[in-house]
Parts: C-alpha cells; sequence; structure tokens
C-alpha cells in the first residue's frame, strides 16, 4: 500500500490520555487514490505520537464489500528506507514488485517487503476474489544501519500460532512468549495479531523495555482496563510486564512493540530517510526512471504508476518518535 499524500501525517484529532495513562490515538480517514478510493484509517504516524519501536506507519481498511467495485488498486510506487508488512483477516490482495515477485497474501499469511536502498511495488485486488477486504499495512522503519540494504521480498504463509484457554496469538514479527516468527527484522521488534473469544480475558506478557500500542480490528472490549473497539490505536508505553485483555463478543486485535526508536527519521511520501537531500533524491529518481534505475520495473500491473506529489517549499526536517 502507498501513502499517497505527500506528508503522511494527515489532519489528526488530538490525543487523550487515560487515568490508567494509556494515550487514545483517534485514526484519521483517508481514501488511497482519491476520493473514490479505499477507505482505510490511519493511526501512525499521528501528529502526537509518530512511531511505536520501529513501526512508523499503520493504516486499518474494511470490513469492506466489494460489490463489484474494483477494491484496491494501488499502482507502482517506490519506497526506501522501510518495511512494509501487509496483513489480511479477509480477502486477498496480489503483490508485485521490482524484484519479479508476483505473490497473493491470503488471511493468516504475511507478505513482508524490505526496501532499503530502493524498491517499486503494486498491491491490487485480484480479477477472482471473495467480495471482501479487511485488513492492516504497516510500515517498520529500517535502522541506519541496515536502511541501504539490498531490496528483498518474503512471503510467509507459516507463522507461529500460540493457543492458550480463549486467545490465539499469531507472531508477524518478533518473538511473543516464545514463539518466534521467522520474518526478518533489523530491529527488537513486535508485531502479532491476537483473537480473544467471546466473553474471555487473557493476560499477555510484554517486555518492560519495549514500548507497545494496541489497535482492535474486530470486536469490543478493554485493553489495559481502557474500553476499545475498532478505530483508535491505544498507545501503552514502555515498563510493563503483562498485558490485561478482556473480549466482549470475539475480539482480534494487533499487538505492536519494539525498543523505542532513537535516530529521528523524514517520513515523506513512501519513503523513510534521514534528511531533505536524500528524499530529494529517492524523489527524483523516481520521476526519472525511465523504465529501470534504482527502483526497478514492475511488471503486470494493469494501469498507470503513481507520481511522486511535488516537494515541499521548504526544506523536510528529521523528526523524532514523539512530538
Ligand atoms: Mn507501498
Amino acid at each position: 500500500m502507498s501513502s499517497l499524500e505527500a506528508d503522511p501525517e494527515v489532519g489528526h484529532p488530538d490525543a487523550t490520555t487515560t487515568p490508567a495513562g494509556v494515550e487514545v490515538l483517534d485514526g484519521a480517514p483517508v481514501a488511497l487514490g482519491g476520493p473514490r478510493g479505499l477507505a482505510v484509517t490511519r493511526t501512525l504516524p499521528s501528529k502526537h505520537r509518530r512511531m511505536v519501536g520501529a513501526w512508523c506507519f499503520l493504516d486499518a481498511y474494511g470490513p469492506h464489500a466489494l460489490n463489484g467495485s474494483p477494491g484496491m488498486r494501488i499502482g507502482p510506487h517506490p519506497h526506501i528506507g522501510l518495511q512494509t508488512v501487509s496483513w489480511l483477516v479477509a480477502g486477498e490482495i496480489l503483490h508485485r514488485d521490482s524484484l519479479g515477485s508476483r505473490q497473493l497474501i491470503r488471511p493468516g499469511r504475511l507478505n513482508l517487503m524490505t526496501a532499503g536502498r530502493g524498491i517499486s511495488h503494486s498491491e491490487e485486488t485480484p480479477a477472482e476474489h471473495s467480495g471482501v477486504l479487511h485488513g492492516v499495512q504497516l510500515w517498520v522503519a529500517l535502522p541506519g544501519t541496515d536502511r541501504d540494504v539490498a531490496p528483498a521480498f518474503a512471503h510467509h504463509a507459516r507463522l507461529p500460532v500460540l493457543a492458550d484457554g480463549g486467545l490465539t496469538a499469531t507472531v508477524l514479527m518478533g518473538e511473543l512468549a516464545g514463539a518466534v516468527s521467522p520474518a526478518r527484522c533489523y530491529t527488537p521488534l513486535l508485531g502479532a495479531e491476537l483473537t480473544l473469544a467471546a466473553g474471555r480475558r487473557a493476560t499477555v506478557p510484554l517486555r518492560p523495555d519495549f514500548e507497545y500500542a494496541v489497535l482492535v480490528i474486530d470486536g469490543a472490549g478493554t485493553v489495559a482496563d481502557v474500553p476499545v473497539g475498532p478505530g483508535p490505536l491505544l498507545y501503552l508505553g514502555a515498563g510493563r510486564t503483562e498485558l490485561r485483555l478482556t473480549a466482549g463478543p470475539e475480539t482480534r486485535m494487533m499487538l505492536l512493540g519494539g525498543e523505542p526508536f532513537a535516530e529521528r527519521i523524514v517520513m515523506w511520501w513512501n519513503f523513510v530517510g534521514r534528511d531533505h537531500d536524500e528524499i530529494v533524491a529517492a524523489r527524483q529518481a523516481w520521476e526519472e526512471r525511465a523504465g529501470g534505475g534504482r527502483f526497478g520495473t514492475v511488471r503486470g500491473y494493469d494501469g498507470p504508476d503513481i507520481p511522486a506529489p511535488p516537494m515541499p517549499i521548504t526544506r523536510l526536517v528529521a523528526r523524532g518518535r514523539t512530538r
């Protein structure tokens, strides 16, 4: 998926903090691909909190009934300095990239693309589909030591699943309660999908050196005693050793965590960099690609590439994980 606006941090409402010290970060509605595009809710980056660990971008969408609409249509666009994490609850997405990858993703499987020094890709609802679309798209910022790695794509059809009482946890990235994802991480990180059966409660072990956040995708319940449903991102901070969860109806959520990201970054369009000039160079390489170069070519997508927006008049400034 793509940030189609130049500035991914779009019109966020204010955050509120609960008495339990949990920040409730309301999402901003964004239409990917213009007013008729796919409706998503963006909770990262927000004005007040740009990152959770190295997680720096979070869009949630659906459940959408496609009803004859084309669904997702994100034409070829470039990335640098990040990994994209695609995760579905329902539906299908077809990924293509400039390495020649062509991969259909289904619920419970992970598409992980490492942009490193440069890659381009497209994502679309395939011609044959189940008629629904429901999922999340995340980005992970690469640390300075690894942000120029060679681009790579991996599809993980088998991920570790923990089941305990009414709780089922699928580990996408990192490690949870001894279950380790095979996906390649470049910083200490956790990404897991948790499903809690109706009326049940559970406790999930956390690392006090990680900061965490939870996004409810389906259902409603409590997270660290804060009542929550789909929509906002609950930022839990660091220093916790466990997380208490309860479910009303069956409740599905994403648990994100990681070591607080110490580096300041520039996020502009689909790029994660460290300074203005680096972003300018990446933008120029995309605009002047003429069928190759740093970002290669995506083959087989039936539509135009996405042009880069104009650069702002002022210079981009690297910013930290909080405001
Ligand atoms: Mn993308």
